[in-house]
């Protein structure tokens, strides 16, 4: 098992694990904002960051350290640290004073910024990162990402200490997405910032790109990642869209059990990154289109045309007219998930 074994500290910064609970009706799922956050900033979004959706914790991995930042809403930023050398970078450090609390309570010399896409929930606290501390290196793929310094390609490679970063294009949310797979110097400790591009059990919406695009991304780039390679994406997601994946594919024990155990994660607010890249294999439906019961869920047979699962399951929810048969007969789904108190699409 490619997680165990990791130290996780959880330091809880909620008022309480119950004050937050009360905040969110039922707890267990919370809101569920649109895949990827929007273009434009949200007021009711920007204002929810007063109380912790998930307590920060600490993924110590021996030669690399993760520290599990959450943000905003739904977001996570990452602060990767180099435990030999004390350099750092910062993954879409939206909550600059976040950021600086955490750097400062780590000890570490924070030297860069990666950013993975240009939204306004990624990239918006740049500028105050760069004006708070300057010569802070902004790297990123898209000339709409703020306090950009460094714009980097596919395959090029950036050193935080002794760590290594290799950039990956995966254009489709957004056309300039980026991420970050980050090693150790023996290859031990691996992990990858996915942004919005893959999510534990889902994607993100194709804002600037196609189901092809979508494809090479999840199914040729980043399943081409050592398999125990760790997975931190940009949201909290896991719940809804395993909730998605069990749909796609109901006789899946992986989804189903992967399931159960995120929805404990979230009962007690602690989060559900890191996958693994073998995990996603298993259970998420957008990594898995080859599979049989995935493309029969489709009714393709081409594994190309993962266009046919939808891009974001609400759409389909929303969705009244199923225009083909990849779309499934939502009548049974939607009635089933609105009696879940826990669910509300926003
Ligand atoms: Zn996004």
């Amino acid at each position: 098992m490619p997680l165990q074994g990791r130290l996780i500290i959880s330091t809880f910064k909620l008022r309480s694990t119950l004050s937050c609970l009360a905040s969110r009706g039922t707890g267990v799922a919370g809101v569920f904002s649109p895949r990827g956050g929007a273009v434009a900033a949200s007021n009711s979004k920007m204002s929810s960051s007063a109380v912790l959706h998930t307590s920060t914790s600490v993924e110590s991995l021996g030669a690399l350290t993760v520290r599990v930042l959450p943000a905003l809403q739904d977001n996570y930023m990452y602060l990767v640290e180099d435990p030999v050398t004390r350099e750092a970078a910062i993954v879409d450090p939206v909550e600059p004073e976040k950021v600086l609390s955490a750097v400062k309570e780590s000890g570490v010399n924070l030297t860069t910024v990666l950013t993975t896409h240009h939204h306004w929930d990624h990239a918006s606290g740049n500028e105050k990162m760069a004006s708070l501390l300057p010569g802070l290196k902004v790297c990123g793929n898209d000339s709409r990402i703020g306090a950009l310094t460094d714009t980097v390609q596919h395959n090029q490679e950036l050193k935080i200490g002794q760590l290594t970063v290799r950039c990956l294009e995966t254009p489709c949310h957004t056309s300039g997405h980026i991420c970050y797979y980050v090693t150790s110097p023996d290859l031990s400790n691996k992990v990858v910032f996915t942004g919005d591009t893959l999510f534990i059990g889902g994607c993100g919406k194709f804002f600037e790109g196609t189901p092809q695009q979508m494809y090479s991304a999840l199914c040729e780039v980043l399943s081409s990642l050592p398999h125990d390679t760790l997975v931190f994406c940009g949201h909290e997601y896991t719940v809804s869209n395993l909730r998605y994946a069990t749909h796609v594919e109901p006789h899946n024990a992986a989804v189903s059990n992967k399931l159960e155990w995120a929805k404990g994660q979230r009962l007690t607010n602690i989060p559900t990154v890191p996958s693994s890249i073998e995990q996603e294999l298993t259970f998420n439906p957008f990594m898995r289109v080859k599979e049989a019961d995935v493309m029969s869920h489709c009714g393709k047979s081409d594994p190309c045309g993962c266009d046919g699962l939808p891009q974001r399951r609400e759409e389909h929810i929303q969705t009244q007219t199923v225009t083909n048969n990849l779309i499934y007969t939502l009548s049974p789904y939607n009635s089933d998930i609105t009696n879940q108190e826990d669910w509300q699409f926003v």
